[in-house]
């Protein structure tokens, strides 16, 4: 039998492993018992609707074998197994999310201290072992499959005979050194400390056959100077309470158990950020146990990512991702829910109508609103951690559906501003509001530094008035959803009416326009198709010119589109060049205008081009902008 190749990702986490200094490398054990436990979940649920399989619940057991002279650590299960193929797919390439992204992290920071932190899959097996045999049967097939490899160099799979369904990881320890004593592993009460601290919530009995000492009876007949004499004797016991963590009382349990459960179960190599239990009696009664990460998946914001809650039904599996049971704007919730209330052998597809699945569903989006909203009132760092990770998905559910979620999110959302770099809530921002303050201002960009430094910004800043910096592509559509906040509109930088006018002040702007109506026209005529409109500026303060827009479509909209790759629509921004009649340029633009339109036309090209910087906009023809202002130099 030729000799296989590790798929080239494989190795390398593979080669991670077998040279691994880490210390915890005892956390082996939890990833072949958690695989085990796997397996049997998936048989458990075949055997719901498939009378075929004829096992119940309680025939599903883990064994743990220790051979001192073959120097073997033995994990067998009756789960579903696996099939020749299914032998090369799972153990030959880096499976799934835990592993895969654990090696992402590796890559990024080179510090194997991230190795204890949960999730990184069967070759962890290799920290401790220099040879892993697996023997394993897949349900439904009468053959079996060994797959055996000693590291780094492949693996080999050859056809076995093996009697049961099911799978042995066979892992033979390597030599003790100095440093490290592997065989630790072979001591029964270390394997049984670690089933205990790492895998007591498996809710399939782990069982170990333990060798114990108990005293021999005294004889009938033994005289006085009877001294006690000792036997060894074999036990079968089962090592851990296989209690589900989510149906022990809540003062029982530690932090760290949840956090290790989590990190197990989630493929997570970080403790979860917050943790949430839930239970409610009554009409539909459920417990469930939620868990908010500390960071997005590497696929979250991809269309691979799927939501869901693991569903039980009262402690059986059923599912493992219950779309359901989540709206989308909490889709980063991970955990479980177990309710009596939904039939075992139920369908996907029934699920959906299931009532109590709705009424759960919309309990947890109240609790997980309200925890989200704790986090933000009693623990600011924890939330800004949040809003790093998932900000984003709370904003995206504040303008999906046409708004149908702002009112219960708006409160969660956050944006840098002009007064708190780290971010404020719409609350505080308000809260902050000068009294005549009419509105709640926003600009937007792509950097919190230098939309402060916008000319718009100049005016609202000067009046002591806050501006929120949408630093976001999504941000723009959070506003549009939102319109208003707590009964204040909320404006953008750009409008001509972000600050309220005196009759005075119209009229001297009507002044102004009319004055300047000759240089505005020959703008017009000198731009062409470029601008839709040349104006009097009422937005700027001291700066000359700004670039805004007429229309449904803004300037920071028609660049985010762009930057999606999403203009072939052709979706442009109707720009409107805005002057500023009291800037020194003016007026020497004006008199270029009737004494010298050559120059005029030259200056109303620069000034075009200038707003287009300042607006973020590629400029159409650096090159030829830039002899422009050569020639107006010289
Ligand atoms: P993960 O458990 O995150 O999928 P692992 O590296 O731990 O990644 O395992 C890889 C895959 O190998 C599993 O997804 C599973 O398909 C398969 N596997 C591992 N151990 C077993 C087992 N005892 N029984 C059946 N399949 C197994
Ligand atoms: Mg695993």
């Amino acid at each position: 039998m030729a000799k296989k190749e590790f798929k080239a990702e494989s190795k390398r986490l593979l080669d991670m492993m077998i040279n691994s200094i880490y210390t915890h490398k005892e956390i082996f054990l939890r990833e072949i018992i958690s695989n085990a436990s796997d397996a049997m979940d998936k048989l458990a649920y075949k055997a719901l609707t498939d009378d075929q399989v004829g096992m119940n619940r309680d025939d599903f057991k883990i064994n743990i074998t220790i051979n001192k002279d073959a120097r073997t650590l033995t994990v067998s299960d009756n789960g579903i197994g696996m099939t020749e193929a299914e032998l090369e797919e799972n153990l030959g390439t880096i499976a799934q999310s835990g592993s895969l992204q654990f090696k992402q992290d590796m890559e990024q920071q080179e510090n194997l201290d991230i190795i204890g932190q949960f999730g990184v899959g069967f070759y962890s097996a290799f920290m401790v072992a220099d040879q892993i045999t697996v023997m394993t049967r897949a349900y439904g097939s009468d053959t079996g499959y060994m797959w055996m490899s000693n590291g780094a160099d492949g693996y080999e799979i050859t056809p076995v005979n093996k009697p049961t369904v099911g799978t042995d990881v066979i892992m033979h320890l390597k030599e003790d050194t100095e440093e490290e004593k592997y065989g630790e592993f072979l001591e029964q009460y270390r394997v049984q400390g670690l089933i205990k601290k790492y895998s007591d919530y498996i809710h399939y009995p782990i069982e170990m056959m333990m060798t114990k000492s108990r005293q021999k009876p005294k004889p009938e007949d033994a005289g006085d100077d009877y001294k006690p004499e000792w036997e060894d004797y074999q036990e079968m016991e089962t090592l851990n309470s296989m209690v589900p963590l989510w149906q022990r009382p809540k003062d029982e349990v530690e932090q760290e158990e949840y956090d290790s459960f989590y990190q197990d179960k989630f493929a997570d190599y970080k403790k979860p950020l917050d943790t949430l239990r839930v239970s409610t009696e009554g009409n539909t009664s459920y417990t469930a146990l939620l868990f908010i990460p500390s960071q997005a998946p590497y696929d979250f914001y991809t269309r691979e990512f799927e939501k869901g809650l693991q569903l039980y039904s009262s402690g059986v599996l059923i599912m493992d991702k219950c779309a359901d049971l989540l709206p989308e704007h909490f889709r980063f919730v991970k955990g479980v829910v177990d309710t009596p209330d939904v039939s075992l052998n139920i369908s996907r597809e029934m699920l959906q109508h299931t009532r109590s699945v709705k009424v759960i569903a919309r309990n947890l989006e109240k609790k997980i609103r309200a925890e989200l909203q704790k986090l933000l009132k009693d623990e600011r760092e924890k939330y800004e951690e949040f809003w790093k990770a998932f900000g984003p998905q709370i904003k995206f559910g504040t303008y999906a559906d046409y708004g149908a979620n702002k009112d219960s999110l708006k409160d969660l959302l956050m944006f840098t501003s002009s007064a708190n770099e780290k971010g404020t809530t719409l609350a505080e921002y308000k809260e902050r509001m000068k009294e005549e303050q009419p509105f709640i201002y926003y600009a937007v960009g792509d950097e919190s530094a230098q939309l402060g430094k916008l000319p718009q910004a100049e005016r609202i800043l000067d009046q002591g008035y806050e501006i929120l910096y949408l630093t976001d592509d999504i941000d723009q559509f959070v506003m549009e959803a939102l319109q208003e906040y707590d009964g204040k509109k909320l404006k953008s930088i750009n409008d001509e009416d972000a600050l309220p006018e005196t009759e005075e002040e119209k009229k001297a702007a009507e002044e102004k326009a009319e004055a300047a109506k000759d240089v505005l026209d020959f703008l017009k005529e000198s731009l062409g198709d470029k601008i839709k409109e040349a104006r009097v500026s009422k937005i700027l303060k001291s700066h000359a010119v700004c670039m805004t827009s007429d229309g449904p479509i803004t300037i920071e909209m028609e660049k985010s589109l762009k930057a999606h790759g999403q203009d072939m629509m052709g979706f442009k921004a109707e720009r409107v060049l805005e002057l500023n009649p009291d800037a020194p340029v003016f007026a020497v633009l004006k008199s270029a205008v009737t004494e010298n339109p050559e120059k005029a036309k030259t200056m109303a090209q620069v000034l075009y081009n200038q707003a287009l910087l300042i607006a973020g906009l590629p400029l159409e023809d650096p090159a030829g902008y830039s002899d422009l202002v050569c020639s107006l130099m010289v």
